[in-house]
């Protein structure tokens, strides 16, 4: 392992852990608190982020890079989702973290492996229609992250708004002893949000693609008016409508604490959240908007 100069001066390795057991070791050798940043790679700021935000609460960070099967339907795009190990690796040694786990799929799964873990509600609303089973996958595949790294802190990207959800549920309700943080979505200067599935997208889909964030904002300016939430989906429809290219598969709007259905005039903070296909890329964005007060 090549000695590398940490972004505090001190010279330390990163360990790169392919199996559980080296992750096992490395990280009942670290003292004080550990952070846990999961992620399938291809790294952007919106990853460093995160990482960033364990550095400075933790003493040591543990990332993962795993793309994870499970997650993924049939017809999804799993085989071309985008990697590049080395050059994430990369990244993350000049962001001082310690230890990286890339496992391979066998090495996660065992080949009789049966065991789900599953909020069963939360998961089959909004993205759980149009992905089902990818919310099984991920809180099935973040349980095994959290027991093998056993982090005291983990964090996520509000960018998954859904999924933050449902991991902060499955923690509570499996009393699993670690802190989770939601960290906000970093966006291109445009307004798109960072995502490793952006790189896939052609020039002219590239170009329309900010309208996912000018929709979210319109959205919000409406609920921030103290319209109603059909007004403010109205609004977004037509800032999307005039997107080239733009494939809408869903415009919701959701209470921001636990996601219930929301009518009317909102009361309380809402999210609102958006899923357009540019091709056969499936673009994701939220953001939180919050009621004029009466
Ligand atoms: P992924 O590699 O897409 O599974 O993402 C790994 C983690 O990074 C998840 O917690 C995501 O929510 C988070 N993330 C992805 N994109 C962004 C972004 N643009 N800003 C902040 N966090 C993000």
């Amino acid at each position: 392992m090549a000695k590398l100069i940490a972004r505090d001066g001190k010279e330390g390795a990163m360990q790169v852990c392919e199996t559980k057991e080296e992750l096992r070791k490395q990280r009942a050798a670290m003292t004080g608190r550990v952070g846990l940043v999961p992620t399938m790679g291809y790294l952007h700021d919106g990853h460093l982020s995160l990482v960033r935000a364990a550095r400075e609460q933790c003493d040591h960070v543990i990332a993962t890079i795993f793309v994870n099967p499970t997650q993924f339907g049939p017809t999804e795009d799993l085989d071309s989702y985008p990697r590049d190990a080395d050059r994430d690796l990369a990244l993350l040694r000049a962001e001082g973290v310690d230890a990286v786990f890339l496992p391979t799929p066998a090495q996660m799964y065992a080949r009789d492996a049966e065991t789900i873990v599953e909020a069963t509600d939360l998961s089959r609303v909004l993205m759980g229609r149009l992905r089902p089973g990818h919310f099984r996958g991920v809180a099935t595949v973040v349980t095994k992250l959290l027991n093998i790294a056993q982090p005291d802190a983990a964090f996520f990207g509000q960018k998954d708004y859904q999924q933050l959800c449902v991991i902060r549920r499955v923690v509570r309700d499996l009393d699993i002893p670690v802190a989770i943080h939601g960290i906000p979505t970093v966006r291109e200067a445009d307004g798109l949000a960072m995502s490793s599935r952006n790189v896939r997208l052609d020039t002219g889909q590239r170009a329309a693609a900010p309208a996912l964030f000018a929709a979210l904002q319109a959205g919000q300016a409406a609920i921030a008016e103290g319209r109603t939430i059909a007004t403010a989906r109205a609004r977004m429809r037509t800032v999307l409508s005039q997107a080239d290219g733009a494939d809408i598969r869903s415009i919701d709007i959701r209470d921001a604490e636990d996601l219930s259905s929301v009518t009317g005039r909102p009361t309380r903070p809402v999210v609102l959240l958006l899923a357009v296909r540019f091709g056969d890329v499936l673009l994701i964005d939220n953001i939180v908007a919050s009621p004029k007060e009466p």
